[in-house]
């Protein structure tokens, strides 16, 4: 194979300044995107899914580690230096031009997918919410994920601490959710005002008897009024505070002190 040409050269060739509309953020450096790429194990002959890949720095790194990479890019301008990436690794790379948001990702995929990207930082909330929330279980086998610092904080958050909510338990409640790595914000071109993190997700054993979207309602409820008493934020989820009750949990206590298992057992008492 002959060697790539460096990504700068790339950008350069065609004409990829990075657009601000599109959360455009770089990455340049190889040895970082190898280890993003380790993240998730050995990928070697397994399907993954890149949302965002932009030039092609973690594409180059996903594609090296042997994966089957299908990559969904809305910057129509990216797309032939894609292409040209795909030529330095025959029958490994599919580019789809379109909105993440809107392709029907499960139906691109034989097996399950590792998911892997460098997310504009509007769209990547949403479409963790979107791969999270589901009674069924997931069509995916592992997320590894770049976000600011913050959010990947709250995703991780153990109870009782200030980052804990809403996203901390649906990361939580049937998956192992953890910060593989922090990356500095001087790691992008334009390098961001905040720093960032790659989170790693795993799905673990779907709790039984759980619908998700009771559990959604009691964490809604709940996490909207965080500072108050869950007697009185559970109020408007009907028996919700006689099922704490019955389960031991106190219900002078707030959304941030009950642990993610708690709001399971409470979903199940209400599914
Ligand atoms: N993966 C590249 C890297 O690490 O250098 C680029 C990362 S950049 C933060 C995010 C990329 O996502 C951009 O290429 C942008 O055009 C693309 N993007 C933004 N919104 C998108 C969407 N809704 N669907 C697909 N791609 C999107």
């Amino acid at each position: 194979m002959s060697p790539l040409p460096p990504l700068r050269e790339v950008i350069r060739r065609h004409g990829l300044s990075a657009s601000k509309a599109l959360g455009q953020n770089f990455l340049f450096d190889s040895q970082l995107l190898d280890r993003i790429a380790r993240v998730p194990g050995d990928l070697n002959g397994q399907e993954v899914f890149e949302v965002g890949p932009g030039p092609g720095g973690l594409t180059r790194a996903l594609l090296g580690a042997g994966a089957q990479v299908t990559a969904v890019e809305r910057d129509r301008r990216c797309i032939p230096a894609l292409e040209e990436l795909g030529e330095a690794f025959p029958g490994q790379l599919r580019v789809i031009e379109g909105d993440a948001l809107e392709v029907d990702a499960p139906a691109l995929f034989a097996t399950k997918p590792h998911i892997a990207s460098n997310l504009p930082y509007n769209v990547g909330t949403a479409l963790l919410v979107g791969w999270l929330s589901a009674d069924w279980q997931p069509w995916w086998a592992s997320l590894t994920l770049m976000f600011q610092k913050e959010v990947a904080e709250r995703i991780v958050a153990a109870p009782g601490t200030d980052h804990y909510g809403r996203l901390a338990v649906l990361a939580q409640w049937r998956s192992a959710a953890r910060i593989a790595m922090p990356v500095h914000r001087s790691a992008f071109t334009p390098p961001p005002k905040v720093m960032s993190a790659v989170v790693h997700i795993v799905p673990t054993d779907e709790p039984p008897g759980v619908q998700f979207r009771v559990l959604e309602k009691l964490t809604a409820a709940a996490f909207g009024q965080r500072r108050k008493m869950l007697r009185q934020s559970l109020k408007g989820v009907p028996g919700a505070v006689e099922a704490a009750e019955a389960l031991g949990i106190d219900p002078t206590r707030r959304a941030e002190t009950v642990s993610v298992a708690e709001f399971v057992d409470l979903a199940r008492a209400l599914s």
